[in-house]
């Protein structure tokens, strides 16, 4: 239990006063006032003010394993004592790192032997940029440098994750993209294909078609690799018509196309499967990961490495010019190592698989027939509900009104943590999430939806 030092007003003085939030309007926030968490247990938060608040976010898609587990604190506070920190630049390791990479070499998917760590998702997608084109050097093809990837997609916020992510407002500051990196069209449904009259089927392939026309607009030869996320989820809970990823895959077969799975949300158990490309069917060249390793109880990422690319990388390699303070850092593997094993014993993976994600998948079914929702999609334990203004026309709200932005008001303050992108509001709860709890948040969501109309 938090013993509070401070009251809320003091934090919020100091905390306005100092701390630069990430994506944050400063004075927009110093003017409200931060909301101060104070501590966690399962899939509930408390405020500063008492307020008990269910984490339908995972934390930022993170806590997979829900809050206040012994096994990952006492994870970490063991690896402390025993060895904080050690590098592994200069023909030294760790046993957490060496044991990490075992284990997970037995939970990726087929192929996966290898894995290069980082500090985060943003870190393990600038390792993807260096080591992709590193692969063409030496494969003799020095002119594949072209990395293609798609407008509203998210690979993080470094200089490189920002440049693959799609974000316009993202690029808009700082110059963005850097050079070598060009976007396609999204897969979604209900902006591009049903305007345009398509089942979703036809449309997943169209929009692979996408692709298709992208590498031969750039030159076959000058591209390095494709990069997406199985189902994207910064930009709002996407789900891909089910036709997408075979092409896609197809696609990048044909044009030897480097194919990139930024699982940073979707892997360790998000979409039912360990990996999202398991769920969606493609077979990914490399995987990067964070957040869920660790359930987010201490910053970890990576690059899982399939065997096209690491066998180039360590037969023909020579010294690979890159890497991070925090590759493989002991603590952080110390716990990613308690957390996979405990994905493991509480059957995590095939709860999503058989209980949560139908369960979630029927219960955003009805909440798709309330008169403000003009689209509801889940995939295992992630979710979104289009917010409409017409559900007969699926006329759209005005952007100025921020819908979304209302609707969270009211998760706010009624107790449930839910994300608004634009017009959509989506989950990702922790995989821990009981059927239960979800008729708990799904009473939530109802009551919200009906304020919010
Ligand atoms: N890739 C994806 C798909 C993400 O969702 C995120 C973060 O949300 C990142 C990369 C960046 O990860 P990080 O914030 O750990 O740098």
């Amino acid at each position: 239990e938090y013993v509070m030092t401070r009251t809320t007003a003091e934090w919020q003085a100091a905390d306005a006063a100092h701390f630069l939030h990430p994506f944050t309007d400063f004075q927009a926030l110093a003017k409200k006032g931060s909301r101060i968490i104070t501590s966690a247990e399962n899939i509930y938060l408390r405020d500063s003010e008492g307020h008990r608040i269910l984490d339908a976010m995972s934390g930022l898609w993170c806590v997979n394993v829900g809050y206040g587990r012994q096994e990952l604190i006492d994870a970490a506070t063991r690896q402390l004592r025993e060895l904080p920190f050690y590098n592994s630049f200069f023909q030294t390791t760790t046993p957490p790192a060496v044991e990490l990479a075992e284990l997970l070499a037995e939970v990726m998917p087929p192929g996966f032997q290898h894995v290069f760590y980082a500090g985060s998702g943003s870190e393990g997608n600038d390792t993807v940029v260096r080591m992709v084109r590193r692969y063409w050097d030496l494969q003799g093809q020095p002119e594949r440098q072209v990395i293609i990837s798609r407008w509203n997609g998210y690979h993080g916020s470094t200089m490189a994750g920002a440049s693959l992510g799609g974000m316009k407002y993202m690029h808009a500051q700082g110059g963005l993209p850097i050079p070598g990196i060009t976007h396609i069209e999204q897969p979604y449904w209900w902006l591009h294909g049903r305007p345009a009259g398509l089942c979703r089927a036809e449309f997943g392939k169209v929009a692979a078609g996408w692709l298709e026309q992208k590498i031969l607009e750039v030159g076959p030869e000058k591209v390095a690799a494709f990069i997406a996320e199985p189902i994207q989820g910064a930009g709002g809970v996407i789900v891909p018509p089910e036709t997408y990823w075979p092409e896609i895959q197809r696609i990048c077969d044909q044009y030897g196309v480097l194919l990139v799975s930024d699982e940073v949300i979707c892997g360790f158990g998000r979409t039912g499967h360990w990996f999202g490309c398991q769920t969606v069917g493609s077979r990914p060249d490399l995987i990067t990961f964070a957040k869920g390793v660790t359930s987010g109880y201490i910053p970890l990422g990576g690059v899982m490495v399939g065997e096209r690319v690491a066998k180039v990388l360590i037969e023909q390699g020579g010294e690979f010019e890159h890497g991070y303070t925090y590759s493989g850092h002991p603590v952080a593997c110390a716990v990613a190592l308690a957390n996979i094993r405990l994905i493991r014993e509480l059957k995590l993976v095939e709860h999503v698989h058989d209980e949560l994600g139908p369960y979630l998948a029927e219960q955003f079914a009805q909440l798709g027939e309330h008169p403000l929702v003009g689209e509801a999609q889940t995939c295992g334990a992630m979710g979104a509900l289009l917010l409409v203004k017409d559900r007969a026309s699926g006329e759209a709200f005005p952007g100025e009104l921020e819908i979304g932005m209302l609707c969270r008001g009211h998760c706010f303050g009624n107790g449930l943590i839910m994300r608004a992108v634009g017009d959509r509001m989506i989950i990702a709860p922790p995989l821990v999430m009981t059927l239960a709890q979800v008729d708990e948040m799904v009473a939530l969501i109802r009551r919200c939806l009906d304020l919010t109309l």
